[in-house]
């Protein structure tokens, strides 16, 4: 048994449907006690000491414990190209990402990456992501492999191509489907790890692709499936040739048994009203990716129109075509984008998107992203006054959110002080 001491915050409610303080509830001086890897109660500090007199103290002083960040949508082989300079995404996929990609049939490579990743997330607050790995079998092993021995609750598939991708990082639409069939038989359920179906997207993928990974889905309805959509009008006009019987990309997807519950559709920003009309009645998340989209040049998010119509929205870094490891830079970028469209977002419903939102969108909203009993104790501490810059704004706060938005804006990995992956300090 284990307490941990700071301020805590929990939501109750989706602050994108309920006023904010309704949705909150704060401890200025609150307890979070853990133990066997999960959250047994959240309260008043005395409250929770007095509830378990015998239980270690663990005393954050006045930061913030919050639910470890969740990660809706990254790219874990791009690590090492993060901030490359580049024109538009077809541009960058080419320039950078696909010879990148292509060392990850070295297990070796692979290995020294995914460690790497985990090093950086963790050091982030970001407690689960979910990954695209490569068309190599061995990235999803090498992925898997690290996140369990490090305890974690993660994410990632294969990521299948067949067409419109470099020879070397090509697979075919029955190689596509067995290799994710045996990794996912491998992985799926294995500790926390879950195997995510995993097309690129439409254009990189043959009719026959898409009509296997469909077909594995059905086979495996209980996995998620992730794959991007509508991120550029280039990309976009390249799927309406390249797939001239479909209604729109939405479509596309949706032929081959693509589109339903469980689906991620990383970026989502040039939908068409019967796009979004369909992906709401499918079930689908939208995964917003906001650093990425103003790196690449893609768009603004429509988060106040989407959250309105009762879509599923999840948040995410996709590094490396977003520019940054943090949770809370993305939810900067998120904020920005929101204001570049005259639709502010409250710094409660960014925090929320970056946990509790996110995990959602997974169908883990019921395991992870909240503090609260039964929850998994994957936990980040955040200090509210991490750089002299952010820590004079602070001192002048009045309220809870106005002390944490100056950490959204110009936090980074120096604001996270702690980070607890099932109940143990890493
Ligand atoms: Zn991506």
């Amino acid at each position: 048994m284990h307490i941990l001491l700071g301020q805590t915050l929990t939501f109750v409610a989706d602050p994108f449907r309920v006023p904010v303080t309704e949705a909150v509830q704060h401890e200025r001086r609150g307890g979070v006690a853990l133990e066997a890897g999960r959250i047994l109660a959240v309260g008043p500090a005395d409250e929770i000491r007095a509830a378990y007199p015998a239980a270690t103290v663990t005393d954050h002083g006045s930061a913030l414990i919050s639910p470890g960040f969740v990660d809706a949508h990254a790219h874990y082989p791009q690590t090492a190209i993060i901030a490359s300079w580049g024109k538009r995404l077809i541009d960058w996929l080419n320039t950078y990402t696909f010879p990148e990609e292509a060392r990850f049939g070295d297990p070796a490579h692979a290995a020294e990456i995914a460690a790497l990743y985990f090093e950086l997330t963790l050091a982030h607050g970001t407690t689960t992501a979910v990954s695209y790995a490569t068309i190599h079998p061995e990235s999803v092993d090498a992925f898997f492999s690290e996140a369990r021995r490090r305890g974690l609750r993660a994410l990632a598939g294969k990521t299948c191509m067949d067409t419109n991708a470099p020879d070397i990082l090509a697979d075919t639409a029955q190689s596509a489907y067995d290799d994710s069939k045996r990794l996912l038989e491998r992985w799926h359920g294995v500790d926390r790890l879950s195997y995510v179906i995993t097309p690129r997207f439409a254009p990189t993928s043959t009719r026959d692709q898409l009509a296997a990974l469909g077909a594995l889905w059905g086979e495996h309805p209980e996995v998620l499936m992730q794959t991007h959509l509508s991120e550029q009008h280039e990309e976009i006009a390249w799927v309406a040739e390249l797939f001239p019987e479909a209604r729109d990309y939405v479509d596309v997807y949706d032929r081959f048994g693509l589109l339903r519950d469980g689906a991620l559709m990383g970026h989502a920003i040039h939908l068409s009203p019967r796009e979004r009309a369909r992906l709401k009645e499918a079930g689908a998340s939208l995964i917003h990716c906001p650093t990425s989209n103003t790196f690449i040049g893609s768009g603004l998010f429509d988060m106040d129109g989407l959250m309105k119509e009762g879509q599923r929205i999840g948040l995410a870094t996709d590094t490396g075509g977003g520019s940054s490891f943090s949770m809370l830079r993305t939810m900067a970028a998120a904020y920005e984008v929101a204001q570049l469209r005259g639709t502010p977002l409250h710094p409660a419903q960014l925090w929320w998107l970056a946990t509790a939102g996110s995990a959602r969108a997974l169908h883990l909203g019921a395991r992870i992203g909240t503090l609260a009993p039964d929850y998994e104790a994957d936990l980040a501490v955040i200090d509210l006054a991490s750089s002299p810059a952010i820590a004079q704004r602070a001192a002048r706060a009045e309220t809870l959110w106005e002390a944490v938005f100056p950490t959204i804006m110009m936090g980074d990995d120096r604001a996270i002080s702690a980070v607890y992956v099932g109940g143990t300090r890493v």
